[in-house]
């Protein structure tokens, strides 16, 4: 088991002011509607989903990666026989409130990053840090979008077609990159893996374009949720028609609606 990962996670938990309580509150701050309110109790500390050390290695984590990988363009599933890099080999969200994290996987990412870019500049403790912060913040996304849908009574958290996976794995990139944008140096290794990645993770990218704003995807999260769509294509064509239209949120969503 790592200790670092385990201190960092130990430490966090028990802090008030960390990625997970700044990400609820970003949720509760421009959700339309009173997101604290709507799953009140699911937000208590000790309510949080566990998080569960994992040293499985996931099938399809090879090593080495990624230099070997030309920048990927599609989503393949092999890349001359190597697998295109996926922040699921690091870290899973699974139902009943439990998110994992595969600690060996995130130490030998850290480590590969160590060796090409940071180990001048960084420890590799510290990369495994911001790798942790990176994992544990892209998971919970997928939990707070779990609970959304949750309380709107769906069917399951559904992740079969691209248009589903597309809207679960870019709202997790959004929001991680949301949380972590201003902080260089996890947002250094965001960056890095970035192009190795299979696209469900670069699609994110689409959303922080000039003319949407944070404001404009909690619209289109909203509108999905209720509309009980787990949608990419849905998502972005809310947030487009939530970007043409002045005003809050609560007027965005009936001019919508009433379209
Ligand atoms: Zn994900």
């Amino acid at each position: 088991m790592d200790s670092i990962i385990l201190r960092y996670y130990k430490y966090h938990r028990g802090s008030r002011d960390n990625m997970l309580d700044e990400l609820i509150f970003l949720f509760n701050e421009n959700y339309p509607e009173r997101f604290i309110d709507e799953v009140k109790g699911f937000f208590h500390n000790f309510e949080w989903p566990d998080i569960c050390l994992s040293e499985k290695i996931v099938k399809g984590f090879l090593e080495p990666f990624p230099e070997e990988m030309q920048e990927i363009n599609n989503e393949i599933n092999d890349f001359n026989g190597l697998r295109p890099f996926q922040i699921e080999y690091l870290g899973t969200y699974k139902s009943k409130d439990l998110v994992t994290l595969y600690i060996n996987s995130i130490e030998k990412t850290a480590g590969r990053y160590h060796a090409i870019v940071g180990s001048a500049q960084y420890q590799k403790r510290d990369i495994i840090r911001f790798l942790t912060d990176i994992i544990i913040v892209h998971e919970f996304v997928h939990w707070i979008v779990d609970i959304l849908l949750k309380k709107r009574g769906r069917q399951g958290f559904k992740y079969t077609t691209q248009d589903e996976v597309f809207f679960h794995e870019g709202l997790a990139q959004y929001f991680t990159y949301h949380m972590i944008k201003y902080d260089k140096n996890v947002a250094s290794v965001f960056s890095w893996l970035l192009p190795f990645q299979l696209k469900r993770y670069k699609v994110f990218q689409e959303l922080i374009t000039p003319g949407y704003n944070l404001n404009d995807v909690m619209v289109g999260i909203w509108l999905c949720v209720n509309s009980k769509k787990q949608s990419w294509t849905e998502l972005k064509f809310y947030i487009d028609e939530a970007s043409k239209i002045k005003g809050d949120s609560g007027h965005k969503i009936s001019t919508i609606l009433h379209r």
